[in-house]
């Protein structure tokens, strides 16, 4: 049974830094002309109007893409410049920050006619959602299993592949279960670049994930972790965000850090970005 519903967390620090990370992937891979699949594990809605009362219940937005938004014309950094001009188009009024627009969004405004989209969701009613989205009419959308799918999927016809995989994690099972799903792909396409997002909490599920991807033989991963503010065994909710991306753009890092050195101290006096090879070549 799930329960999880994006809605509540939409626009959030989280989205934020997995966004920005997965539009800068995609603008290093749209340099080639050569066909790229993406496919998208776990989707949610695809679009998240700020006014829902899901999305206003916790208003995490405001501690996330809304100061960045006020700042923007500060924000002269090249790929926050790129990255918050495409947030633009999501916008039925420009001027105003209305909505916020999720993965299958993201993924959906850089297709290119060669390029391909899969959209996985199997919460019914995110998958409703999903399915009343304007999205490209490549980008299909399917009603199942993410990490399943995905193994049904590859190898793809394309010469490329990008695969982003963001579980809610509410089984603790599911961090292993992302281990395998990575071992698998990377099995079947050596080259793919894949995107995993991560939570910080206090209890470190996270560490099975990256011990498990330590340990599986795995080169070239890179990962970059924002953080609220320290963790705290006092507090149970999630202090912080991580997102891993294996076989990374050359360059990804620097760029990256340059972008999220304007956009932390937006996010929180004590927020901190940090990134680094969790294995590398
Ligand atoms: N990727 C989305 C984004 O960035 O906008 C947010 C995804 S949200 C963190 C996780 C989503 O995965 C939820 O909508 C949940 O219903 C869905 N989900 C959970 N388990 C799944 C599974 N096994 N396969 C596909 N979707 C799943």
């Amino acid at each position: 049974m799930l329960s999880y519903q994006h809605a509540y967390h939409a626009g959030n620090f989280a989205d934020v830094q997995k966004h920005l990370t997965l539009y800068a992937v995609a603008d290093y891979l749209l340099r080639k002309k050569t066909a790229i699949t993406y496919i998208d594990t776990h989707a949610g809605r695809g679009l998240y109007p700020l006014n829902t009362k899901e999305t206003q219940r916790l208003q995490e937005y405001r501690e996330g893409i809304w100061p960045l938004w006020k700042a923007s014309e500060q924000l002269t950094d090249p790929l926050l410049r790129g990255w918050l001009t495409t947030l633009l188009t999501a916008q039925p009024h420009a001027s105003e920050l209305t909505h916020y627009p999720g993965s299958p969004w993201w993924l959906s405004q850089a297709l290119r006619e060669q390029d391909r989209l899969t959209l996985f969701e199997l919460h019914p009613g995110e998958h409703e959602h999903l399915s009343s989205q304007l999205l490209s009419p490549q980008a299909q959308r399917i009603y199942g299993d993410g990490l399943t799918g995905l193994s049904t999927l590859i190898p793809v016809v394309t010469p490329r592949l990008c695969v982003l995989i963001d579980p809610s994690y509410e089984r603790k099972a599911e961090y292993l279960e992302v281990v395998d799903a990575v071992t698998y792909s990377l099995a079947k396409a050596r080259h793919a670049v894949l995107l995993v997002w991560y939570p910080l909490l206090p209890a470190g599920h996270h560490h099975s994930l990256l011990d498990g991807l330590k340990e599986s033989g795995i080169r070239k991963i890179w990962r970059s972790e924002l953080q609220r503010h320290a963790p705290s065994e006092q507090s149970h909710g999630m202090y912080g965000s991580g997102m891993l991306v294996i076989n990374p753009p050359w360059g990804l890092d620097e760029r990256l850090a340059a972008a999220m050195a304007h956009i932390t101290p937006l996010l929180g006096s004590d927020s901190d970005y940090r990134s680094e090879w969790l294995v590398g070549e």
